[in-house]
């Protein structure tokens, strides 16, 4: 005995069942699914998904015991309908419908009517009494066989189809009778005869062809770039299932319809029903726009019984499935026939909703409904998008990379400083420049969003707008940004300051002109519902990178449990700021360093205090000053000036002290702890700051709970210097305060020899944080500036799957975070670890931090949402066995 290969169902028997899709294909499962619980599907068998991977790795044969075991089917189906397969007095008619696990909308093809031949459409068309009927389904068999089964061009049928029409004078189908009908069929055999195939009237022969046309589909083009750009290519699908189907008949009169239905609103989510229905049609009409459909509401005054079953159907069908369904039906002379149900498509607004009214009606758990809405989802309904209807209109210029989500609009400006100087007379500007640099970030502040013509997804650019939550299109190559003449060319069209600009950080789309932006609510409602299930159901913490109180705010709103990444340099872009930090970092002595340093203080107490407040009750980690010096140096003449004013020295002696600044490699150089071992001040001084913030916190009852992170840390030894000044800065002013003030101290996990002596350093520190952007571009050693120039053959030629610096590369970065966190951990077993790059909040790392047993991720405060459903999904994907600990 043979493998099963199909599976029948009808009024005596069901084989199938919906939690067979894999062998059964979606359709085809729920068809067997339907028929089990009573509900009025006309009879079939399903050929199983196995026979498709088997023809398709037998070089397109079938497995031998095949065709009897269909035939035998076949004759199943004849008893159950009383019909006879190729009679000519009583046909029984079949569709043939593809169907594979996971539904690739109109990617594989359908045949309807099979079994019709010049003998038994006559037969047909006596039967029924009704020979329009009868020949209108036999023109769409040779139709549809035509196109699916041997390749004839659809529109050459169309275009017969027209002829006949207009010969008639007439536009609609329907308008043509039963002998215009006949001239149509015997246009399409003549068809046939032009492109040399041959319409068998056998119809075992229709059969069999259709069957093996339709797993022949599998792999069409279409199919195959389907399942590419789905990536579904992974999931272990054996191809097609073909659905055999008896006939239910749509086209015979007003009082038969075909529709499509769904239980909810699949755009709004709204509980109500929704769908359109077609008189006098079938199959595919409602799809194909042939004809205008109606509403289902019509169909209560039309045929008010079939109306009122199909909404006991609509609501039997979404208890059982527990979610929105997607139906098809048909309706033969007054009787409701369903061909099709499935979990319906939806936008993401409905997918929330759906997701959280669900919950409230008791129909799924707050964990499934978790499942139920997408990452992508959360992101789109948080940021702007452009107003579909004029976008339409919008004139296209030319595409970057979608580095920053949103949709902006605004006045072209080519400089920070112009930028803060329009938005000030309150104009809405886009900053469009080559690249972005730390000098830059006022100007970024202050734009609807950023353009640049160079770049990678973690440029500056890109990576400032993303905390920002601005949209940013970053490295868009075919756009000339033309500083010097202060025009933006591309494709022909030339855009000056002033002029309008649009940008899509979605898809990373550039648009002359102005478009209308619309705004979707904010974490209001039912995002905020469905986010506090995730909270419930999720392991990991989020948390947020934020650098100022105002970013803080946002993140808390959003619903960050803490701060996992303050970068104090970040507090220096102020105006009145940044020129008292060039000026400690060209200080030539110590006593001129302290005195810059004794300046900044104030802001820094003041900003943590802020930053401290925001976050009430939570964690704040406190990153001391990492970056490479270069990006802070005065650079403009005008800096150079007011900067050597200050420290009271030459310009030209500052210049050559900028000049001694100067690194090859900056990212590998002066910077992080290193700072912090050549200038102990610095540390000393942000110590204070965050130390005497937080007391003036205690002072007012509040509770803080401040940790101080090293950066960059490669050697234990630079950890227990710096822990040993800090420890006697902060206990001396805890003491001096007389307060109860509990902080900690942790290191950034970022160098590669950091993670191989973790357990050294594990047993100095409270606390890991993995700063995975320069975990990756050191563990890589792939420069994050420069990456972009080949990251792009690497990932076509399949050597990283994605860009390693958006999602954890796992298995080489994340082997060195599995080593860290067991040196860690093994060391000091109360290690708090979490993860604060770019990482934070891909959704991919994020299931990596689950899996890896991290405490917290912490991503910037927009993503924060994404985060914490990405976080709850990775929960509940592990509980279900789909993943495994690493
Ligand atoms: P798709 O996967 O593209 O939706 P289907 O196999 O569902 O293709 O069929 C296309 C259309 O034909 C649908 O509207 C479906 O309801 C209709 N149809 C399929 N089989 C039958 C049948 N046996 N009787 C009547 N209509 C059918
Ligand atoms: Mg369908
Ligand atoms: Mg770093």
């Amino acid at each position: 005995m043979g493998k099963k290969y199909v599976y029948v169902w009808n009024k005596n028997r069901v084989e199938g069942n919906s939690k067979m899709k894999d062998i059964l294909g979606g359709k085809g499962a729920n068809l067997a699914e339907m028929a089990s619980l009573g509900l009025p599907v006309p009879p079939g068998f399903t050929i199983s998904t196995e026979v498709c991977k088997y023809y398709w790795d037998n070089n397109r044969k079938f497995p031998e015991d095949l065709a009897p075991t269909v035939e035998e089917a076949m004759r199943e189906l004849e008893n159950v309908t009383s019909k006879k397969f190729g009679d000519n007095k009583n046909p029984l008619l079949v569709s043939v419908r593809s169907g594979a696990a996971i539904s690739m909308p109109g990617m594989m093809d359908t045949i309807l009517n099979l079994g019709l031949n010049d003998e038994s459409v006559e037969g047909l068309a006596k039967l029924t009494n009704n020979e329009r009927f009868a020949w209108d389904s036999y023109r769409r068999f040779i139709q549809m066989f035509g196109d699916v089964a041997l390749g004839i061009p659809h529109e050459k049928f169309e275009e017969a189809l027209n002829e006949v029409k207009n010969k008639k004078g007439v536009k609609q189908d329907l308008e043509l009778d039963a002998n215009d009908l006949k001239k149509v069929v015997e246009l399409y055999k003549k068809l046939y005869k032009e492109e040399g195939k041959e319409f068998p009237q056998d119809p075992m022969k229709q059969l069999w062809i259709s069957i093996e046309a339709v797993f022949g589909s599998w792999n069409n083009p279409r199919a195959i770039k389907y399942r590419q750009i789905n990536e579904m290519d992974k999931q272990g699908l054996l191809g097609t299932a073909v659905n055999v189907v008896a006939m239910v008949f749509g086209n015979m009169g007003e009082d038969s319809g075909t529709g499509v239905a769904f239980t909810r609103d699949p755009n709004t989510g709204e509980k109500k029903y929704y769908g359109e229905f077609l008189t006098n049609a079938q199959g595919e009409d409602v799809v194909a726009g042939i004809r205008t459909p109606k509403s289902l509401d019509e169909l209560k005054n039309i045929n008010p019984k079939v109306y009122n079953q199909l909404l006991e159907v609509m609501d039997k069908l979404e208890t059982h499935f527990r979610d929105m369904q997607d139906i098809e039906f048909t309706v033969e002379r007054g009787q409701l026939y369903l061909l099709q149900t499935r979990s319906g498509k939806r936008t993401a607004a409905a997918a929330v909703k759906i997701a959280v009214d669900m919950v409230k009606e008791g129909l799924i758990s707050k964990e499934e409904a978790v499942m139920r809405v997408k990452p992508s989802d959360i992101e789109k309904l948080l940021h702007p998008i452009f107003d579909t209807e004029e976008l339409k209109n919008a004139q296209y210029i030319g595409k970057g990379l979608p580095a920053s989500p949103g949709a902006a609009t605004g006045k072209i400006v080519f400089s920070a400083d112009d930028a803060e100087k329009m938005a000030k007379d309150g104009e809405k500007v886009i900053l469009a420049r080559p690249e972005t640099s730390p000098e830059d970030v006022g100007g970024m502040n202050v734009a609807e969003g950023i353009l640049t013509s160079r770049g990678g997804m973690t440029s500056h650019a890109a990576v400032v707008a993303r905390g920002m939550g601005k949209t940013a299109v970053v490295g868009a190559e075919d756009i000339v940004i033309d500083l010097k003449n202060k025009v933006i060319k591309s494709n022909g069209v030339e855009l000056k300051e002033g002029d309008w600009i649009s940008i899509d950080g979605n898809e990373g789309k550039v648009y002359a002109g102005k478009v209308k932006t619309v705004r979707p609510e904010g974490l209001a409602g039912d995002i905020s519902v469905l986010l506090e299930y995730a909270d419930e159901v999720s392991v990991l913490g989020v948390r947020a990178n934020a650098d100022i109180p105002r970013d803080a705010k946002v993140a808390r709103e959003f619903g960050a449990q803490g701060i996992g990444l303050c970068r104090t340099e970040h507090m220096f872009f102020g105006s009145e700021r940044i020129n008292k930090m060039r000026t400690m970092i060209v200080s030539k002595t110590e006593e001129q360093r302290r005195a810059a340093l004794e300046q900044l203080l104030p802001y820094q107490r003041s900003d943590f205090k802020g930053l401290f407040e925001e976050m009430e009750g939570f964690s704040v980690t406190i990153r001391l000053l990492d970056p490479p010096l270069h990006e802070f140096v005065p650079e403009s003449d005008e800096q150079i000036r007011e900067v050597a004013k200050t420290i009271g020295i030459s310009e030209e002696e500052l210049r050559s002290t900028v000049k001694d600044l100067e690194e090859f490699n900056p990212m590998m150089g002066h910077r992080g702890v290193r700072l912090a071992i050549t200038y102990p001040e610095i540390a000393e001084m942000q110590t204070k700051a965050i130390i005497l913030a937080a007391i003036d916190l205690i002072k007012e009852g509040k509770k803080v709970q401040p940790e101080i992170m090293i950066p960059v840390v490669g050697n234990v030894k630079e950890l227990t210097i710096l822990k040993e000044s800090i420890k006697q800065i902060a206990d001396e002013l805890i003491k001096e305060n007389n307060v109860d003030l509990e902080y900690k101290i942790g290191t950034m996990i970022e160098v590669p020899r950091a993670c191989v002596v973790a357990d050294q350093i594990g047993a100095e520190a409270d606390f890991f944080s993995f700063g995975t952007n320069d975990l990756t571009q050191l563990g890589l050693g792939f420069s994050r500036d420069d990456y972009g120039k080949f990251i792009g053959d690497y990932i076509e030629k399949g050597i990283y799957e994605k860009d390693p610096f958006q999602q954890i590369d796992r298995e080489g970065v994340g082997r060195l975070i599995k080593l860290a966190l067991d040196g860690g951990r093994s060391a000091n077993p109360k290690l708090k670890v979490g993860i604060c790059g770019e990482h934070g909040g891909d959704p991919d790392s994020i299931e990596f931090a689950h899996l890896v047993g991290l405490d917290y991720v912490s991503c910037s405060p927009y993503r924060v949402p994404v985060a914490r459903l990405a976080a709850a999904q990775a929960a509940v994907n592990y509980k279900r066995g789909k993943t495994v600990n690493y």
